[in-house]
C-alpha cells in the first residue's frame, strides 16, 4: 500500500480542447485517458491510458506488438497528437497531451517505452 497520494492528471486535446478522459474505462478506479490509436499496418483501435501520474497501466483493444510505434489521435478532432520531438531513450515520436490546469505531457509513442515527462505550468503570481 502506498500512502503518498497519486498525482491524477486532467488530460485535455492540445488542439480541441475536449477533454480525453474516459468515465467508462476505469483503470485502478480512475477514469482514464482514452485515445484513437492507428498502428503502422493501419488498423485502428482505442487506447487508454492510466491517468495516475507514473503509473503505466493501460488498455488497448487490438494487438500491438512491443516496440511498435502508435499513432494517437484525439478521438474528437481525429488530429495526429505525435510532435516532432523524439524520445530520448528510444526515438520515436513523443505525444503531446495537455493539462486542463495548464502544462502539458509528453509520452513516448514506443508502445512498451512509456518514457514520459510532465511539465506543469506554475501559475504566475
Ligand atoms: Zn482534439
Ligand atoms: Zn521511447
Amino acid at each position: 500500500m502506498k500512502m503518498k497520494k497519486e498525482l491524477v492528471l486532467d488530460i485535455v486535446c492540445p488542439y480541441c480542447h475536449h477533454s480525453l478522459m474516459d468515465e467508462e474505462v476505469k483503470i485502478k478506479g480512475i477514469a482514464s485517458v482514452g485515445l484513437n490509436v492507428r498502428l503502422e499496418d493501419n488498423k485502428k483501435g482505442k487506447v487508454h491510458l492510466c491517468a495516475a501520474y507514473e503509473c503505466f497501466d493501460h488498455q488497448v483493444d487490438l494487438p500491438v506488438a512491443d516496440g511498435e510505434i502508435l499513432g494517437l489521435c484525439c478521438p474528437y478532432c481525429h488530429k495526429e497528437l505525435l510532435t516532432s520531438e523524439t524520445c530520448q531513450v528510444c526515438g520515436a515520436p513523443m505525444a503531446d497531451l495537455s493539462l486542463s490546469t495548464g502544462g502539458f505531457v509528453r509520452i513516448c509513442s514506443r508502445f512498451g517505452c512509456f518514457n514520459h515527462f510532465l511539465s506543469l505550468e506554475i501559475p504566475a503570481v
